[in-house]
């Protein structure tokens, strides 16, 4: 919690969270990116400020920097511009700080990737990968964080002790049934078809919702996609959080029998739409086609609805 940046969710815990802990600006093109920069500038511009970030607060007293590399449910499915996280790694080595990649939502094959940080540019490593989710399939209820031979070898050097556990860590059942999971993600191929699928399904994506009104972006890898809704699409200015848009757009297509993750706060932790689309390793064809078709109707329902609110018609 005191590490995330989705502002609701924080708010009842405010008192507790831990005060050593720092934000930079996100790596989100869409919003973020200047119209005069390219995406490598943009990228450039971040590292410089990630360094600034760094000596502002002194790189010796920061043990790591943590980061989604497709972002999950905090504001939906963004990618980092290219070259940002070979800045990335190069700033934290330079400054001896661990790279902690949180792929607890797009790992474990989800973007079509075994780990998502695989499709960046310059063969990019962390030190710690934690991943969760996928892993037990949703069966079972398991996480794991994974370390380098760095870590694993400064622990050896010293007491070999890791002080810090859980009552069931390692739990046999939990892992046997993860392990399965896994072995059938192998055995399946489902990490490349999560590839091959979601390609076909992005533009699919893009086709059917590209030109919509109030569909300010669509993006994605693999079978992890997203839609952000805005108000205005030429200045990408989002609806009210009163309008509640992306929460309308979920209960409609539930009703219609899809279920979607709407998220708010996209934009800034406050504002903005979106909603996750995170379909399951082995969905056919045909159910990717029905997802599309109950969203398209559930949106031009939702369209129509705030349309008709806005010519005040009827309340939004
Ligand atoms: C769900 C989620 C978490 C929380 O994982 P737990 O195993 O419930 O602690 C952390 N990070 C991301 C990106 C998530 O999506």
């Amino acid at each position: 919690m005191s590490i995330s940046s989705v502002l609701g969710r924080r708010v009842p815990y405010e008192d507790v969270l831990l005060p050593n802990v720092s934000f930079v600006n996100p790596a989100f093109e869409y919003h973020y990116r200047r119209n005069n920069e390219t995406e490598e500038e943009y990228a450039e511009r971040l590292i410089h400020e990630l360094e600034a970030h760094f000596l502002g607060i002194g790189p010796e007293k920061i043990i790591s920097f943590i980061v989604e590399p497709v972002v999950g449910a905090t504001s939906g499915c963004v990618t980092a511009p290219k070259g940002y996280f070979s800045g990335v790694r190069s700033l934290c080595d330079k400054y001896g700080i661990l790279l902690h990649f949180d792929e607890v939502m797009c790992g474990v094959g989800r973007t079509g990737s075994y780990f998502a940080f695989e499709q960046e540019d310059g063969d990019v490593l962390p030190d710690i990968v934690t991943i969760g989710k996928g892993l037990g399939g949703g069966y079972v209820p398991l996480a794991a964080m994974l370390v380098n031979d760095r870590i694993v070898n400064t622990l050896r050097q010293g007491s070999s002790m890791f002080n810090h556990g859980h009552t069931f860590q390692a739990h046999p059942t939990a892992c046997s049934a993860a392990l399965a999971v896994q072995k059938i993600i192998r055995r399946e191929g489902l990490v490349s078809r999560c590839a091959d699928l979601g390609s076909k399904f992005g533009q699919r994506l893009h086709a059917e919702f590209g030109c919509c009104k109030y569909v300010g972006d669509v993006r994605g890898r693999g079978l992890f996609w997203a839609l952000e809704f805005v108000k205005d699409k030429k200045t990408k200015t989002p609806f009210e959080v009163s309008v509640g848009f992306g929460a309308q757009i979920h209960q409609m297509a539930f009703d219609l029998g899809v279920a979607v993750y709407p998220c708010v706060g996209t934009v800034d932790g406050v504002v903005g739409d979106h909603i996750l689309l995170a379909p399951p390793f082995n969905i056919s064809d045909d159910e990717l086609d029905i997802i599309i078709s109950t969203l398209r109707r559930a949106y031009h329902e939702v369209e129509l609805h705030y349309d008709n609110a806005m010519r005040g018609k009827m309340p939004v």
